[in-house]
């Protein structure tokens, strides 16, 4: 069955959400570096992704991408000096994902999930749902997850795809997790011979306007990408994508 809602007619978009009360997912990304080896549009793809694996399993939609998202910040995605990294201001992507959501409750849709591929995003794309839900107001029948699609990833899988330790999300950045899903995903888009040999970044704890640059590997990778493989990206891809079709069944009340 189809998936991708700007492939559907609206007539069959229509009867799908209102007939079948199908679950709609909104991808959201970001337009950002994510070093020499993978694509500006990464956080996007990989949302999209994301989306499309949990959607096959449970029937639902995947609408258009968000591919612009809030700044980049140094310590989790490089910084917003990098050229190609275009960010949106908080209130800009508040304001679409607050449009969005009120349009999907005009179609009828009552089980939406924001599924999240860029760690910055995050209160922005709460922001957004909070001032659609108020103005939709309780008695409403539209409920909204949001998710972050890496904190589904299991202790069992995090230690078969990090042997040595899981150096944290934040330095995952352009690392071993997001070059693995790509490597599964999007293989054609990755540069493998162009993966660089920066060590680990090292932030103070505190940051600073404007932003020192130095703090940041030139390359815009925290952490290395070399330990990164298409069967990490598929154990992930696989794991990440059951885990959330369960939460979404359980919350959504569906078979
Ligand atoms: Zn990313
Ligand atoms: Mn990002």
């Amino acid at each position: 069955m189809e998936t991708q809602m700007n492939r559907m007619s609206w007539v069959a978009y229509r009867d799908r959400i209102q007939r079948d009360a199908c679950p709609v997912f909104l991808p959201v990304g970001a337009t950002e570096q994510h070093g020499p080896h993978l694509p500006l549009g990464t956080d996007a793809l990989l949302a999209a992704a994301v989306c499309d694996g949990v959607a096959r399993q449970v029937g639902g939609i995947v609408a258009p991408t968000f591919a612009y998202g809030y700044k980049s910040q140094p310590k989790c995605g490089g910084g917003n000096h990098f050229c190609g990294t275009t960010s949106l201001d908080a209130q800009t992507l508040s304001l679409q994902v607050r449009d969005a959501v009120r349009e999907f409750a005009r179609h009828g849709v009552t089980r939406l999930i924001v599924v999240d591929g860029h760690y910055e995003n995050q209160w922005f794309l709460i922001e957004g749902i909070d001032l659609a839900m108020r103005e939709l107001g309780p008695s409403h029948p539209l409920r909204v997850m949001r998710l972050e699609y890496w904190d589904f990833l299991t202790e069992q899988t995090l230690a078969g795809v990090f042997p040595d330790g899981f150096p944290g999300y934040a330095l995952e950045h352009a690392a071993v997790m997001e070059t693995s899903l790509m490597l599964h995903h999007h293989p054609d888009l990755v540069r493998l011979d162009l993966i660089p040999d920066d060590p680990p970044a090292d932030f103070p704890p505190y940051d600073m306007y404007p932003t020192v640059t130095a703090w940041v590997p030139p390359s815009g990778v925290l952490s290395s990408a070399r330990g990164a493989s298409a069967d990490k990206g598929r154990l992930m891809a696989e794991q990440v994508a059951a885990s959330i079709a369960q939460a979404v069944r359980r919350e959504f009340g569906l078979a």
